[in-house]
């Protein structure tokens, strides 16, 4: 049985991530958006850094700053050829990626090699419409690029729209390996390089980003982790630093918090002694956050619910900001845990206190609506060139 029928016209969406390239199709019936998910096929991503990932020899006369653009127009061939489908079959392409996207409609990120892009303007950038554009008829088929935490903000905002949701007043964040976010109306995008501060000065992580102290390096899985192991450390080879970060740690969560009897005592602890890798999987198991039947492990609760707290500050300063009132959250993190949300939200109104803001609005955070799929429909989104549609999330 075929996949998908060559005499109809569907929805293209590229995701262009810093270790994958997916592409999906999406289908459009009356108001509908349909998420063709067995169409979905995912290959190494040109900005993944592997070796020989251009060693055809079809790349060899290929200017370096057009390899991006051309790798991407060859793995659009190959789906077509696995899916048995032509460019002919496509009537719109929506293009997600991870970096902002620049007026002229090129994009750059922190994973784009340099050598890779061209500098037009003082600005580095990758152009990848040029080279779609000479496989599509560019009269008919509309082509779209945006940042992916904006492309799937916009798909989350047209679910919660059906569910008469005010779209512009929703929020994604993106939680996983990074942090990561995008609402529909403003230019917001980085919130994992928010600095949040007030914590333990030897415990103020440096991030990617150049500056230390950012959310992303605190609260993503990798910070999470980061944060455990340097505790962990501390209370194994610095036995006087770590006595100040009890006393620290006591005085900051006004006594809810003792790690003198929760570090020495926790799994994470006699794991990091046997040398067996502390990861943020472990961290959230052991948390018992999830209900499971593991026995709580108090230090690692303590990391979740650090970590949440600082998130929450975060999300209130965007709710506050912007007027944001519901926040969805995806990401590998979240789908693991998804209670997490509930803990997060907890947190949003402890930095309140008592009293609620000015605005008297409660803010809302759950587990995006679109779950594992948000990606997929923020590219396709992108291909609707703003038409109205219906998500059917029950495909
Ligand atoms: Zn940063």
């Amino acid at each position: 049985m075929r996949m998908v029928d060559n005499k109809k016209k569907y929805l293209l969406g590229i995701d262009l991530g810093a270790s994958s390239l997916r592409f999906v199709l999406g289908e459009r019936s009356r108001n509908n958006l349909k998420l063709l998910k067995k169409s979905k096929r995912s290959f190494d991503s040109p900005l993944c850094g592997k070796v020989g990932l251009y060693n055809d020899s079809y790349y060899a006369t290929v200017p370096a700053h057009s390899l991006i653009a051309d790798f991407v127009k060859n793995k659009l061939f190959e789906y077509f050829e696995i899916i048995g489908i032509t460019s002919a079959n496509i009537k719109g392409l929506g293009i997600s990626v991870a970096g902002k996207i620049q007026k002229d409609g090129r994009f750059i990120g922190s994973n784009v090699p340099l050598k890779y892009a061209e500098k037009l303007g003082g600005e580095y950038g990758v152009n990848l419409i040029v080279s779609l554009k000479e496989v599509f008829n560019a009269d008919t088929v509309n082509i779209s690029i945006e940042n992916d935490a904006k492309s799937a903000a916009i798909a989350q905002g047209i679910y919660y729209m059906s569910k008469d949701i005010e779209p512009d007043k929703t929020f994604y964040i993106t939680l996983s390996t990074g942090i990561g976010g995008g609402g529909l109306r403003k230019d917001l995008d980085e919130i994992g390089h928010i600095i949040v501060d007030g914590y333990y000065p030897d415990l103020i992580p440096a991030c990617g980003c150049g500056a230390v102290g950012c959310i992303e390096a605190y609260a993503s899985g990798e910070g999470i982790t980061n944060q455990a192991m340097k505790i962990v450390q501390m209370y194994c080879e610095n036995n006087r630093n770590f006595e100040k970060l009890c006393c620290f740690e006591k005085i900051r969560t006004n006594e809810r918090y003792d790690l003198k009897k929760i570090v020495g005592c926790s799994k994470l602890t006699k794991n990091y002694e046997k040398n067996i890798p502390i990861d943020a999987k472990s961290i959230f198991q052991l948390s018992g956050i999830s209900g499971a039947k593991n026995m709580k492990d108090a230090f690692a609760y303590y990391l979740v619910d650090t970590a949440s707290e600082r998130l929450a500050k975060v999300i209130v300063s965007i709710s506050n900001i912007h007027g944001i009132e519901r926040f969805g959250i995806g990401g590998s993190v979240l789908e693991n845990n998804p209670e997490y949300a509930k803990n997060i939200q907890e947190k949003t109104s402890l930095v309140y206190g008592r009293n609620k803001d000015i605005f008297k609005k409660p803010i809302v955070v759950e587990v995006t609506p679109l779950g594992k799929y948000i990606t997929d429909y923020g590219s396709l989104c992108l291909a609707l060139n703003g038409d109205h549609v219906i998500i059917d999330r029950l495909l």
